[in-house]
């Protein structure tokens, strides 16, 4: 059967991994960025909100008969069908039912949506036995794709022990870790690296989880590095995204030996009134620690915050502003809190009164006349901010300052559709 695999925008690893799958199962595969398709089916890599909105994407959608979407926004498979005109969804993990969904519809398989007389039908879904896999269907022009630097992120684990309200990872995946075996990895990454792939990041939510049994597994992330680096070399492979309450002296310093040296910390915010209401699990002492013992070993810190948290007041925001002087990190990503369906985030939004968000206030503070909402205001101003706090500042340019205020209106624009979205669907959120 031929089989087109559509994932707008970027080529998610998910997509790669459903088109080995299938490619083995002896389908033509396949795979693109672009909005088309040719084959007798096509399968649709959604990983945001937003890209349910997207007019291009629906009219997509509407022109063919058999699109089957899957990927993170199946965590609410009724705003998919809502909003899309597909055959079914995927919900949870697809890797079990992948080839026969395309080969004989959603009737009866576990993990799927799909309409029936105007009806959403729902299965269960089941988590897949074991993560390893085949090779991943490796695009021509992979090599060509940058992700936040790396040509691709990989999943060496799945689950997260965490269980932040505004993440999906613990409601998509669980939250206990399953991994797959070093071997599995070894081989898709020498593959990758023969197709032309150089660069390639480490994900999974917090990368030192890999090979968790009970305890921290520092033997089997250490050897994971190792056998990747000696792959791809130091300067191209990256794990960047760890939690501060799991990283110790033996895992920064195989992140320093083994990767580019850089650890990419969710700090969320200065708080500890809203790290308590975040479910963080961690406190800004446990943050402030973790980057001074990074520091302390040569590693480079980057840090991402939230703003704009429901009940954060100006006193948490000056908070958070103070952490990060105080933090001098070296590089910093700022998000205004996004409600992602399925997370006790998204529900909580919707519980408070619109006007208590300050996604809908007015900013009447030092930057009133950029006309920016109280959201935007401080994710714009702790983006000033920390940018000057850096160990090595860039000046503020013009165009950095316009940058900065295009994302953060950005940012306050596209959260605002997504909460009208989740209200349309608010019973299922
Ligand atoms: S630690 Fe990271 S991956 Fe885990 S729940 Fe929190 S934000 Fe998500």
């Amino acid at each position: 059967m031929k089989v087109d695999i559509v994932s707008p925008g970027i080529y998610t690893y998910g997509s790669l991994v459903l088109g080995g799958i299938l490619k083995e199962k002896g389908h033509a595969v396949s795979i693109t960025r672009k909005l088309e398709s040719h084959g007798n089916a096509t399968l649709l890599s959604l990983f945001s909100t937003l890209q349910l909105l997207d007019p291009k994407i629906i009219k997509f959608v509407a022109s063919r008969e058999d699109v089957y979407v899957g990927g993170p926004v199946g965590m609410c498979p009724e705003m998919v069908l809502g909003e899309l005109d597909a055959k079914a969804v995927v919900i949870g993990e697809g890797e079990e039912i992948v080839s026969d969904l395309v080969m004989r519809g959603p009737e009866d398989l576990p993990g799927v949506a799909y309409k029936q007389d105007g009806k959403v039908i729902k299965t269960p879904p089941q988590p897949v036995v074991s993560l390893d896999h085949t090779v991943p269907l490796i695009p021509e022009d992979l090599s060509q794709q940058s992700v936040r630097g790396a040509n691709i992120y990989i999943e060496t684990h799945r689950g997260c022990l965490g269980n932040c309200t505004f993440c999906q990872v613990p409601r998509f995946f669980g939250r206990s870790i399953r991994s797959r075996s070093i071997e599995n990895i070894v081989a898709e990454v020498q593959e990758m690296k023969r197709r032309g792939v150089r660069r390639v990041a480490v994900s999974g939510g917090t990368g030192s989880l890999f090979g968790y049994r009970s305890s921290i597994n520092r033997d089997a992330f250490v050897e994971m590095l190792r056998s990747l680096s000696s792959i791809l070399g130091k300067r191209n492979l990256s794990v960047p995204d760890m939690r501060v309450d799991l990283v110790d002296e033996e895992v920064l310093s195989a992140i320093r030996d083994y990767t580019i040296g850089w650890v990419f910390f969710g700090l969320e915010t200065g708080s500890e009134r809203i790290l308590r209401a975040m479910r963080k699990g961690v406190s800004v002492k446990d943050n402030r620690e973790a980057i001074q013992l990074a520091k302390s070993l040569g590693v480079r810190v980057g840090g991402s915050f939230i703003v704009g948290y429901p009940g954060e007041s100006r006193q948490d925001f000056e908070e958070t502003m103070d952490f990060a002087e105080e933090a001098m990190l070296d590089d910093v990503f700022v998000s205004i809190a996004e409600p992602i369906p399925g997370t006790p985030l998204a529900s909580q939004t919707l519980a408070v009164p619109e006007d208590e968000l300050c996604l809908y206030q007015e900013h009447c503070g030092d930057a009133k006349a950029l006309r920016l909402s109280e959201a935007e205001a401080r994710c714009f101003e702790l983006m000033l901010h920390a940018e000057s706090c850096k160990p090595v500042p860039r000046a503020i340019t013009n165009d950095l300052y316009n940058t900065f205020l295009a994302e953060a209106k950005g940012q306050g624009r596209d959260i605002r559709r997504v909460i009208e979205l989740l209200k349309k669907y608010r019973e299922h959120v």
